[in-house]
């Protein structure tokens, strides 16, 4: 029998094995349901093979070496010798350690895995091409299927990532060396964290950006701090540019610019870095021969259960319609599709959703910010603790930034909080727990939290809220 000839039936058949799919497989199988997953190139998807885990590896690294050479205030007198082939195979180790550990979870929990590119043949069944030449293909008929796709960088006309000196994120983080000049076009959250990884890591950097400001969507003293520090690291920044070609000039590229009223520039660089965001991936499954229907920009749109418009297919991460293309969001619905899947009456009801940028400092954000308090009817109770005034966080020598707690003024409910400064991606999820559990400024300040530390910068912005702070004057 030739491989194209099997034909096999599961009652789960999930699609993707990023961070949606891989977790809502293991969910479907410790439900009991006979569950098989699909994956076309690397378990654990974009996030642990070229987004979240190998960015911060590069981060953290970047971050140390550049730190152990710039601590002279502390006494330490260094100058650190980056060896990047180095650096990258362990992020590479890193890398693979995560995505075996996704393979063996799985199978643990009784997943079938299967590789190759599942698309769609009707509404309960897909074929799945392996890859491979004379690999063959086979068919799975499903009860259930969960699509966990994914997104793929956005391309701009002109800058085609096939071109060598063209860099998505993806090429960025398989870089073999650090380029001497980078051009990075975007100043979103990918494009502002590269950049400051690669500035770390000795590139001189130039952005160029059509908005106005780095970090679009946070609130202007949150992404002013960013931007500052940025620009200390000697990040240089172009706002209201945007890229319109480039050209080969010797090893060199030339980038041109053009602003809205036609006014042009160029910059020379050795590589030039796209990040302009993200699309959904649902052309690689034929979407349509399941009577799928997919928004103007390719998304699914979903329920709160996570069901499409065909009620036994659902969809998971990014995906998603309105839903942030976020790892720990897709790993959440994929939860919720697996446990509805499984007959159980799961819903996505997260009161909100925290966001980090492991930016130079980082920042973390969950739920309102007081403008969208006042706009959602609240009189807001706002709290800040700066930085600069915390113990521990002179301990560290990073003093930048502040948390800021927003609450309900007359309950005392925690809405949400804005931190940018040091570990911020952490300390937000002290934040993000409060809003979850119903928290009061009351429960938040009245909580002992350990000394000296940074969190108790969240303690204090709550007592700051309530007008009894000990440690900044109250506002
Ligand atoms: C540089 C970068 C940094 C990031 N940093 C963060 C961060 O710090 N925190 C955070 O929360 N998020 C971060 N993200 C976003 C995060 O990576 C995504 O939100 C997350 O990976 C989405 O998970 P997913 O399961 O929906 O899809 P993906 O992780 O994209 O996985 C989808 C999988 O589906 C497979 N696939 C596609 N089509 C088929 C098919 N037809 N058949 C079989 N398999 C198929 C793909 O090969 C892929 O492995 C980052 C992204 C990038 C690019």
């Amino acid at each position: 029998m030739v491989v194209g000839d099997i034909s096999t039936g599961t009652e789960v058949l999930v699609i993707g094995a990023g961070p949606g799919g891989y977790v809502a497989a293991i969910r479907a199988a410790q439900r009991g349901l006979d569950t098989t997953l699909v994956e076309r190139d690397a378990y654990g998807g974009t996030c642990l093979n070229h987004g979240c885990i190998p960015s911060k590896a590069y981060i953290t690294a970047s971050s140390l070496a550049h730190e152990a050479g710039s601590a002279e205030e502390m006494g330490i007198h260094a100058d650190p010798a980056v060896d990047m082939s180095q650096m990258r195979s362990w992020k590479d180790d890193v890398v693979g350690r995560l995505t075996g550990g996704v393979e063996k979870l799985c199978k643990a929990n009784g997943v079938n895995l299967i590789e190759g590119t599942a698309r769609f043949k009707d509404d309960s069944s897909v074929r799945i091409e392996h890859g491979g030449e004379g690999q063959g293909s086979e068919t799975v008929e499903f009860e259930r299927c969960i699509v966990a796709t994914g997104s793929r960088p956005v391309q701009i006309p002109g800058f085609e990532f096939a071109d060598d000196p063209v860099w998505s994120s993806r090429d960025a983080l398989a870089a073999e060396s650090v380029p001497d000049e980078l051009l990075v076009v975007g100043a979103g959250y990918i494009g502002m964290e590269l950049s400051t990884a690669f500035a770390k890591l000795g590139a001189d950097v130039t952005v160029v950006e059509m908005l106005e400001d780095v970090l679009p969507g946070y609130e202007d003293d949150v992404s002013n701090v960013v931007r500052k520090r940025a620009e200390e690291l000697g990040i240089e920044f172009h706002f209201g540019e945007g890229a319109s070609g480039w050209s080969p000039d010797g090893d060199d590229v030339v980038v041109e610019t053009e602003t809205e009223d036609g006014e042009t520039s160029s910059y020379r660089a050795d590589k030039v870095l796209v990040a302009v965001g993200r699309s959904p991936v649902t052309d690689t499954v034929d979407a349509e021969n399941a009577g799928l229907e997919t928004d103007e920009k390719g998304f699914f749109e979903t329920d709160d259960r996570m069901r499409t418009s065909v009620d036994h297919i659902y969809a998971v991460g990014d995906v998603v319609a309105d839903s942030p293309m976020l790892a720990h969001v897709g790993s959440k619905e994929g939860i919720v599709a697996a446990e509805h899947a499984a007959g159980e009456p799961a819903a996505y009801d997260a009161q909100a959703v925290p966001a980090a940028v492991f930016t130079d400092p980082e920042i973390g954000t969950v739920g309102m910010t007081e403008s969208e308090a006042e706009e959602a009817g609240f009189t807001p109770a706002v709290g800040q603790m700066p930085f600069n005034a915390s113990g521990r966080a002179m301990t560290t020598g990073h003093t930048e930034g502040f948390v800021r707690v927003v609450a309900d003024e007359d309950s005392g409910f925690v809405l949400g909080g804005q931190i940018v400064g040091p570990e911020a991606s952490e300390l937000v999820a002290e934040l993000a727990l409060a809003v979850e559990m119903g928290a009061t400024l009351e429960d938040v300040a009245g909580t002992v939290h350990t000394h000296p530390t940074l969190a108790e910068a969240v303690m204090e912005a709550a007592e700051n809220a309530r007008g009894e702070a000990i440690h900044t004057l109250n506002r």
